[in-house]
C-alpha cells in the first residue's frame, strides 16, 4: 500500500503555487515515506513557492526528521518575465526581481509545517559544498539547463546515503515533451552503477542508492 497524505495535506499541496501535478506529488510522498525510515534529512533542490516542500515536510514530521529545501528564490530561466512560466505575483517590485521566498513562507505557514522545514536561501552548488552530512532523499527539481542539472547531480547525489533515494523531476526521454537536462542526469545516475530505478511516474523518476 502506498503511503498517502491526508486530505488536509493534499489540499494544501493543491492550493500552493507551483509546478508539480498531483499524481507525481503522490509518488514523491510515497517514495519519501520509505526513505524517511533512514532517519536522515530529506533534501529538495528547487523550493519555488513550497508546493512539493509541503509533501516532504509532512513526511519528515511523521518520521521525526526534517525537510531541507534549497533555492535562491530568484527563479529559473523559464520563470523570468516574458517567459512561459512567469508569475507576476512573485516579483519584488522594489528590487525588480522575482522573489518566491515570501510566498513560500506563507505556503508552509498555511500548511502548519514550518517547524519541520529548514529553508536554505542560496545557490545549489554553493550549498552542496558546505553541506557535510548524508541524506535520506535528494529531490532534484531546480534549474533545467545542463549546467544547473549537472551541478545538482554532482553536488547532491554523492550525499544520498546507502538505501536512500535520488528523485529527479521533469525527466522527458522524448525531446518533444521537454528539455533534456534532467533526463541526462537521470541516465548518468543509472550508468554510474550507484543507483537502481525504483519507480517511474510521468516525469518523476525515483532511484535508490545500491550497496
Ligand atoms: N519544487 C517546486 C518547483 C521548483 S521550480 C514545486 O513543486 O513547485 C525550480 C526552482 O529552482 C526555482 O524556484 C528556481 O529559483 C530554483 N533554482 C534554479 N536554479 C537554481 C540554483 N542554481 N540554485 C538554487 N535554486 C535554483
Ligand atoms: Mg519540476
Amino acid at each position: 500500500m502506498a503511503a498517502e497524505p491526508t486530505p488536509e495535506i493534499l489540499a494544501a499541496f493543491e492550493a500552493a503555487k507551483g509546478f508539480m501535478p498531483v499524481v507525481e506529488g503522490l509518488a514523491l510522498y510515497d517514495a519519501a515515506t520509505g526513505a524517511a525510515k533512514l532517519g536522515l534529512p530529506l533534501l529538495e533542490v528547487g523550493t519555488y513557492c513550497g508546493r512539493s516542500t509541503i509533501l516532504l515536510a509532512d513526511v519528515a514530521r511523521q518520521a521525526g526528521t526534517v525537510a531541507v529545501t534549497v533555492d535562491h528564490h530568484r527563479g529559473s530561466e523559464e520563470q523570468q518575465p516574458g517567459w512561459e512560466y512567469h508569475d507576476e505575483t512573485v516579483v519584488d517590485s522594489e528590487v525588480g526581481r522575482m522573489d518566491t521566498l515570501p510566498t513560500f513562507r506563507r505556503t508552509l505557514h498555511k500548511a502548519g509545517l514550518e517547524e519541520h522545514v529548514v529553508a536554505v536561501v542560496g545557490r545549489s552548488p554553493q550549498v552542496a559544498k558546505v553541506w557535510g552530512g548524508q541524506l535520506g532523499l535528494v529531490f532534484i527539481d531546480g534549474g533545467h539547463t545542463d549546467e544547473h542539472a549537472t551541478n545538482d547531480y554532482e553536488g547532491w547525489a554523492p550525499k544520498v546515503a546507502p538505501g536512500g533515494l535520488l528523485v529527479i523531476h521533469d525527466v522527458f526521454p522524448n525531446p518533444e515533451d521537454g528539455g533534456q537536462a534532467p533526463y541526462r542526469i537521470y541516465l548518468r545516475a543509472l550508468e554510474s552503477g550507484d543507483f537502481e530505478e525504483v519507480s517511474v511516474t510521468d516525469s518523476l523518476r525515483v532511484l535508490r542508492r545500491v550497496g
